[in-house]
């Protein structure tokens, strides 16, 4: 049972949990990226059971009118077992979610994945279109990336990224990130026909994204978690496209403390709602 506290961050344990939330989203006019907290599974059946369970998923998705799209972790559809299991698991739920005209997400986990991620992505993309993968502005690796992705149909997230690569691979201290992000958005406006998704809460990135698309007309759209500023996103979705990522399922304890941990406004959110009980 999902304690008062998380649930701001993960929307219940089952499906239907999640799928009433996307309902409250949609009233707000913001979309639902939903995901079933999953991750390094080092055994294939996990893997396969969350393949069967985003296929389920998605046939939910279709007996209802939401704007909900799915997010994936490649390493939870079975990547540390083989790329062989990851491939097959992906193209089953790529394949169910087509069917029910669902679009499908590849979150970008530590860098170690990076190429299967985006091997994975360009196969679906050129086959299907309605797929899309998240790259990470703290990777020195991101520009060329970015060259490869631009002609491809389907979307790219852009993130600050997550995870903590080494030095040699990777931008050290925030400011640079930030940086580096600006540089790499620019560049997605500048070159990107479309598809542009800007995965960030941060006022000063959502600003430049902003700016981009009066300069160059590029259509985009914001994307941010569940549970952190919710009254931005109201706001922003009165004017812009907005996504919600919405995590469910059992396995929430570790995500709930990445959230808790990684943002001094969310820590004090949290220690408060535990003084007030
Ligand atoms: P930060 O750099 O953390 O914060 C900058 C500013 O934003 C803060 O100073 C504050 O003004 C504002 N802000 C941020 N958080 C809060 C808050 N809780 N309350 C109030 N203000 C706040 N990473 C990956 O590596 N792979 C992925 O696949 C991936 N997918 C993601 C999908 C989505 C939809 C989002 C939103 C993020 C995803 N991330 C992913 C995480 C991302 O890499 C960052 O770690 C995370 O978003 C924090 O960076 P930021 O740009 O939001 O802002």
């Amino acid at each position: 049972m999902l304690p008062p506290l998380a649930r701001r961050f993960v929307a219940g344990e089952s499906a239907a949990a999640a799928l009433e939330h996307a309902r409250r989203l949609d009233k707000d006019g913001i979309g639902t990226i939903l995901n079933l907290l999953g991750e390094h599974y080092h055994d294939r059946a996990p893997a396969d059971a969350d393949a069967d369970a985003y296929c389920r998923l998605v046939e939910d998705i279709g007996t209802t009118d939401l704007r909900v799209c799915l997010s994936v972790k490649p390493t939870q559809l079975g990547l540390s077992v083989g790329e062989d299991v990851f491939r097959e698991n992906l193209a089953r739920v790529v394949e169910a979610a087509t069917e029910q005209d669902a679009f499908v997400w590849l979150d970008m986990e530590d860098h170690t994945t990076t190429d299967a991620t985006l091997d994975a992505f360009e196969h679906h993309a050129r086959e299907h279109g309605d797929v899309g993968v998240c790259v990470q502005a703290n990777l020195r690796r991101t520009p060329a990336d970015l060259e490869r992705l631009a002609p491809l149909p389907g979307k790219v997230r852009l993130v600050k990224g997550a995870y903590d690569p080494p030095a040699s691979i990777a931008i050290q201290g925030q400011k640079a990130v930030d940086e580096a992000y600006r540089d790499l958005l620019a560049s997605m406006f500048e070159h990107f026909d479309g598809g542009v998704a800007v995965g960030s809460h941060d006022p000063a990135m959502l600003a430049e994204a902003a700016s981009l698309h009066d300069r160059y007309g590029t259509d985009y759209e914001i994307q941010m978690l569940m549970g952190v500023r919710e009254g931005a996103q109201r706001e922003l979705a009165r004017h812009r496209e907005v996504w919600q990522y919405v995590p469910h399922g059992s396995r929430w304890l570790s995500y709930f403390y990445r959230r808790l941990t990684e943002n001094v406004g969310t820590a004090s959110f949290a220690l408060r709602a535990l003084l007030s009980g």
